[in-house]
């Protein structure tokens, strides 16, 4: 139901989300679906709870890690008249005067220190991504989280969004980062073995439930910079472990991890805390805690009863530690729902089109998981429709 995800993007975005850009996010999500798969995407053929994402209600691409859209739409970008210039970055966005006038063009540089510059025919779409990468500037906006890592691109750093402030833009909601799950600092490798929420429990450094695991991000990210390590680990069976390996399509990894001593694996939950280095008892109170409140379908912690479906009870039993990452900026510039960029006055920057991370408006504070990708496929169309208007 459309109303329905309104509704719950709203709520879940703590009612900061501008409710135009939400409702066209929520009313044309599906269309972009059609139209990914009419351009080659292909989805298995199930729908799940992504973690943070409070709602069944994530696809998944067959191939891993954005590789089936880039794969299908580059296809489709090589049948048409469309150039694609790698090593090249932007440095510049071009409007006729500073704060007035159309914008014109791009500046960018390639490698061998040239700079180039593109006339925009019809208009200039910034699709740079968030500034998750940019620690300074998201500890500007939230300082807790200025010493944390990122788990997105080196990339992620905004200068993009601040040429558009330059040249006039309005932001929103700059301070909203969301940090996600993701390796602790002292580890190499981030294993995804917290994702299948109704599989495991997250417990601390004393071995105890501290948060309901299926909360928004927001909640999580709390939660874990409350703990005094800010970290905790998930704890799960072999059939979690069996979940995030297939259906999660990093059986390699998560294998290779237990090898390396990054996934715990033990064939008793005792043996399981003292590998992990908690209170043996106070993890198995834990875990006995929770799978009653599987039977009983009530969780102390407030965790969904429909996220109450499997007890932690065949071994082997596997535990892998998290600490959070910056991870998605809700905040950017503020767009139309023509994906228009808007100045601080309020009008519309002529030729100036923007979709993806780079807006803000769209989450709230809080992005729920899954969301992203309807985001930028949903506003990155219409950007180009309006461009071509
Ligand atoms: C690890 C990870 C997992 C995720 N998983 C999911 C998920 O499962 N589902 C979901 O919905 N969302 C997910 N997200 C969020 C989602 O991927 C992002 O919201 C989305 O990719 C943002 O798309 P974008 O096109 O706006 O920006 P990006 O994908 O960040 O792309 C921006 C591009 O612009 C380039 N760029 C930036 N500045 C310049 C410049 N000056 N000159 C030239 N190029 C520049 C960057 O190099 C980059 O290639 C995930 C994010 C991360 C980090």
């Amino acid at each position: 139901s459309e109303q329905l995800f309104f509704e719950n993007k709203m709520e879940a975005g703590g009612y900061r989300g501008n409710k135009k850009l939400v409702k066209k996010l929520t009313e044309n999500a599906d269309e972009s679906v059609a139209w990914l798969k009419d351009h080659g995407v292909e989805f298995m053929d199930y729908i799940y709870q992504v973690y943070g994402g409070l709602h069944p209600r994530t696809r998944n691409p067959k191939l891993h890690g954005g590789q089936s859209y880039i794969k299908a739409l580059m296809e489709c970008a090589q049948k048409l008249p469309i150039t694609i210039r790698t090593n090249s970055r932007v440095v510049d966005i071009i409007r006729e005067a500073p704060l007035e006038g159309r914008v014109i063009g791009v500046e960018y540089v390639t490698p061998d220190k040239r700079n180039h510059f593109i006339k925009a025919k019809r208009a200039v779409i910034a699709a740079s991504g968030g500034y998750s990468a940019n620690a300074k500037l998201c500890g500007l906006f939230d300082p807790r989280l200025e010493h944390l890592g990122t788990s997105n691109l080196p990339s992620a750093t905004g200068e993009i969004l601040n040429d558009m402030i330059d040249l006039g833009a309005q932001t929103v909601g700059m301070d909203y980062v969301q940090c996600v799950i993701n390796k602790p600092k002292d580890q190499s490798t981030y294993v995804p073995l917290s994702i299948f929420v109704d599989y495991f429990i997250f417990v601390n450094w004393d071995g105890e439930r501290f948060i309901k695991e299926d909360a928004a991000r927001d909640v999580l990210c709390n939660a874990f910079l409350a703990e005094p390590k800010e970290e905790a680990f998930s704890v799960m069976d072999s059939k979690g472990f069996d979940v995030h390996c297939k259906v999660g399509r990093v059986e390699d990894l998560l294998k290779k991890s237990i090898k390396t001593g990054i996934v715990l694996e033990a064939n008793s939950i005792e043996e399981l805390a003292k590998k992990m280095g908690v209170p043996v008892s106070k993890l198995c109170q834990s875990v006995e805690a929770y799978n009653r409140s599987v039977d009983d379908k009530a969780d102390a912690l407030g965790r969904d009863p429909k996220m109450l479906v499997h007890k932690i009870e065949t071994g082997p039993f596997y535990a892998a530690r998290f600490a959070m990452a910056r991870h998605h900026t809700m905040g950017g510039v503020l767009i139309n729902e023509d994906a228009q960029v808007i100045d601080r006055k309020g009008n519309v920057i002529p030729g100036l089109l923007a979709a993806g991370e780079v807006t803000g408006g769209i989450h709230g504070n809080n992005r729920i998981g899954g969301n992203g990708i309807a985001d930028i496929f949903t506003f990155g169309r219409f950007a180009g429709l309006t461009a071509t208007k």
